[in-house]
């Protein structure tokens, strides 16, 4: 589904500032703006997929390469070794509040308090 303008679209399109760790053709790293862990951030495809619940067979190639950059950007990020945590809120009990797939890399502190 494509949806337009999310503010992730902005930012992927360079419309709206953001702290940009890490960029291929497929997708943006950059930092949460409000960060819920020391280090804490989105791994977002440029290609507009609503969220997990939208993605389609074709999606499968990127949605692995998402994970991949995740992992890579735990041991750029230096969080590898302690661990992480990777989240893809999905919908509206899943507590996705912008309606653009994305994984939460988060850790630098322990994360293993529950899934809230
Ligand atoms: P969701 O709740 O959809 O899983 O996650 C959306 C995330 O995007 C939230 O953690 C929120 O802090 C982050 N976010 C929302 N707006 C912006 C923004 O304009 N810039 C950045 N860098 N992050 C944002």
């Amino acid at each position: 589904m494509l949806l337009g303008m999310t503010i992730f679209s902005k930012i992927i399109r360079r419309e709206v500032p953001a702290d940009i760790l890490f960029e291929d053709d497929k997708c943006l790293v950059f930092k949460d703006i409000y960060p819920k862990a020391p280090t804490h951030v989105l791994i977002v495809p440029k290609r507009e997929i609503t969220s997990l619940a939208e993605a389609a067979p074709e999606d499968q190639n990127l949605l692995g390469h998402l994970m991949l950059v995740a992992a890579d950007m735990a041991r750029k990020l230096g969080i590898a070794a302690s661990g992480y945590r990777v989240v893809i809120n999905t919908g509206a009990q899943g507590g996705q509040t912008v309606h653009h797939l994305h994984l939460h890399l988060m850790g630098g502190r322990s994360m293993a308090e529950g899934m809230g």
